[in-house]
């Protein structure tokens, strides 16, 4: 919870990249040791980059800007122009990162069905890898999305990432995990970070999510792989100077921000439970594993911006994310209280729409 200057509380569960930094963190970042990352030079770099690789189970790692430039460096990597990379249909770097990697890359993206558990059927995407032709694109990469985001932050378990790997690897593709949210896969099925992505070749988790780090994500592989890595974050603008600044915060993140997230799990539980009970909001609760809950509106006078407005009237923040769905994250800056309480403003805010009266776009604009 928040202090808003106009309005009072304000609970904020757009998403939960808006988590500002612990006061452990700003310690952190006003002592933290500094040099030229650029010449290797940075300590708490290096140290951000040493501890992340040894979480991650992977030889060596790489600090870059965000979640966005560490998948882009990372198929960059991997594929060369016009080799393909199969991905989800609901996949972020798919839908949300600007084609980047066709666009700066020529990377040709072959999409597979996103299953509602985030997953992909992977006779699909066996039936999707190209064969020897000289028509076709050589297929180089899967890439799989643990949480997934799209799909209402759903962990994807060992087993099926296991799998995953080893059809990649058995058609000789590299496998690429997009772990934004990694931490909260590995928190919510009680399972290491490393043991996860163990079948990956790369792996780009976020460390301004959950962890409440100000900047930065890290990406982890063998040596060679993140050799390759630091040179495509070097061609698109990426490699820092003085990081340690910004790293001495993901130290932080992922020593003490781990944990953590069960708390997040838990609210967001809460929060599709108390949801489930009023009238016109459809979301089964029980598919909620980690801190995202996606519902459904279903409200003869309200449309999903309406009601996101008239929450925000009400110190609660929240957004429509297409056709009848909104998005509630939750994160370290919303307490239980506040779930509570946002459920309150729920009911109060759908109780008071008169149904069936249009001028609740009026009263609620
Ligand atoms: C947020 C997110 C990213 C991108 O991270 P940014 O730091 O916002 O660039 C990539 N993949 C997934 C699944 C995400 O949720």
């Amino acid at each position: 919870m928040s202090e808003n200057g106009n309005r009072g509380i304000v609970i904020d569960l757009r998403s939960d990249t808006v988590t500002k930094p612990t006061p452990a963190m700003r310690r952190a970042m006003a002592d933290a040791e500094v040099g030229d990352d650029v010449y290797g030079e940075d300590p708490t770099v290096n140290r951000l980059e040493a501890m992340s690789a040894e979480m991650l189970g992977k030889e060596a790692a790489v600090f870059v800007s965000s979640g966005t430039m560490g998948n882009l460096i990372s198929v960059l990597a991997h594929c060369g122009r016009g080799e393909e990379m199969i991905l989800g249909d609901q996949a972020h770097i798919f839908l949300f990162e600007q084609g980047g990697s066709s666009a700066l890359g020529g990377v040709h993206p072959r999409t597979v069905p996103n299953q509602p558990d985030g997953t992909l059927d992977l006779a699909q995407v066996e039936a999707a890898i190209r064969g020897e032709n000289e028509h076709f694109p050589i297929t180089r990469l899967l890439a799989v999305e643990n949480t997934h985001n799209r799909c209402g932050g759903q962990a994807l378990p060992v087993a099926y990432m296991d799998r995953a790997g080893e059809l990649a690897h058995r058609y000789g593709l590299s496998f690429h995990v997009d772990g934004a949210r990694l931490w909260n896969a590995a928190v919510a099925l009680d399972v290491s970070p490393a043991r996860l992505i163990q079948a990956a070749d790369s792996v780009s988790v976020c460390l301004s999510k959950g962890l409440a780090a100000p900047v930065g994500s890290v990406v982890a592989g063998d040596k060679e792989f993140i050799r390759k890595a630091r040179r495509m974050r070097k061609v698109v603008g990426g490699s820092m100077r003085q990081a340690g600044v910004i790293a001495a915060a993901g130290i932080v993140a992922i020593t003490e921000m781990v944990e953590r997230l069960a708390d997040d799990h838990a609210n967001a539980r809460r929060l599709a439970e108390g949801l489930a009970q009023l009238e016109s909001i459809h979301v089964d609760p029980t598919t909620i594993q980690t801190d995202i809950v996606i519902f459904e509106l279903d409200h003869p006078s309200l449309t999903p911006a309406q009601l996101s407005a008239a929450l925000k009237e009400r110190g609660v923040l929240l957004n429509p994310i297409g056709g009848s769905r909104l998005r509630a994250v939750t994160n370290y800056q919303v307490s239980a209280e506040d779930i509570e309480r946002t459920l309150a403003v729920f009911a109060e805010v759908l109780e008071a729409a008169p149904i069936g009266d249009t001028s609740a776009v009026r009263v609620y604009g």
